[in-house]
């Protein structure tokens, strides 16, 4: 038993090695696949401003610099919903991302204002939590009617009644943390790095990012209603460090991401109320949901499912049913979870307040 375990270290250890130092990838070596969607395009100019700038040129350019950048990376590929004036439906951009099962999708936008509001924010699916978080989002969404079909098309969508736009359920919000750890890397950049105005990320209901099933965010690069920010935003100089300042972002995501799937584990953060969860032993539970919502583990919220452990993990509270440190206890629990329509629960284990996700 003992040589398997030197065995084991000196394996991953040499993995991590070849990882750093040599450019011979093992065969299944997957790319970090970052899809770019350069808001608006074609018919469809995005906000135009009164010095001429528009919305759809200035964000296409941008993303165009972004993908450049990232595409030097070997590790990244790099994929766009458009790379020319073209109009591209908002159901397809999301189709791109998820048909080719990114990473990650960063839609680029630039907002604009009667007043010289300036500065950049950067968005995550969510509730609204004020009226012009809402006001951006109904503006970005209102490209919609200019798609055949939009009625049936998104039936599902009121753009007027934000709690429908999002109808957000539990499993949904399982990408929040990632998207905001992104976007605040993003507005971290943009603040330190050019010495922009920082207007937060935020939370609104975009139809774009509802299309996605990977972290995804939406970034109001800056106004170009501002008489100074839309000269920037127009300017060669003001594109090129935007967009470096975002592909920095995204790299450093990147890195933090990789270095946990590496080894198969989330670090549960210290401040995390899992101390019922903590042991010596191993414990297995099933995952259920997650959500930035306080749910009480009772049954009657999880389809009659008892047993329910609700444990706080950075900015989301995640669900598990069971806990038990018998393997085939835990994987008829998963088969039990699944069959009530927790279609994509999975079982993770807890040791010496480790959390590992157990294939
Ligand atoms: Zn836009």
């Amino acid at each position: 038993m003992k040589t398997n375990i030197s065995y084991i270290i000196v394996f991953t250890l040499s993995l991590l090695f070849s990882n750093s130092f040599s450019n011979d990838k093992p065969a299944d070596f997957k790319k970090f696949v970052v899809v770019i969607d350069a808001g608006h395009g074609g018919k469809d100019p995005g906000k135009p401003s009164k010095t001429g700038v528009r919305e759809k040129d200035v964000a296409l350019k941008i993303a165009l610099l972004i993908g450049e950048e990232l595409g030097r990376n070997k590790e990244i590929e790099v994929l766009y919903t458009r790379k020319t004036d073209v109009f591209v439906e908002l159901d397809r951009r999301g189709e791109i991302a998820n048909k080719a099962k990114a990473d990650l999708f960063i839609s680029i936008h630039c907002n604009a204002h009667t007043s010289q509001a300036s500065g950049a924010e950067t968005y995550v699916l969510g509730l609204h939590r004020n009226n012009t978080n809402f006001e951006v989002a109904k503006a970005e969404n209102e490209v919609i009617f200019l798609e055949d079909n939009y009625e049936e098309k998104y039936a599902q969508y009121n753009l007027n009644s934000p709690e429908s736009l999002i109808g957000l359920t539990l499993m949904q919000e399982e990408f929040l943390d990632q998207s905001i750890q992104l976007a605040s890397l993003v507005q971290d950049n943009f603040r330190e790095k050019l010495n922009r105005k920082d207007r937060s990320v935020k939370q609104a209901g975009f139809v774009v990012l509802h299309q996605t099933v990977m972290p995804s965010i939406l970034i109001e690069t800056g106004f170009i209603t501002n008489n100074e920010e839309g000269k920037y935003l127009n300017s060669s100089t003001g594109q090129k460090e935007i967009a470096h300042a975002i592909a920095t972002a995204i790299e450093e995501y990147k890195g933090n991401v990789s270095a946990n799937d590496f080894l198969g584990i989330t670090k549960v953060v210290p401040a995390v109320e899992v101390k019922d969860i903590v042991s010596d032993s191993e414990v297995y539970m099933v995952q259920i949901a997650a959500s930035s919502k306080s749910v009480e583990p009772k049954s009657y919220n999880f389809k009659g499912l008892a047993e329910i452990t609700r444990a706080k993990e950075g900015k989301l509270y995640k669900y598990y049913y069971g806990d038990t440190s018998n393997y085939s206890d835990i994987q008829r629990k998963l088969s039990e979870a699944k069959s009530k329509g927790y279609k994509s629960a999975y079982i993770v284990s807890f040791k010496n307040g480790v959390k590992r996700k157990v294939n």
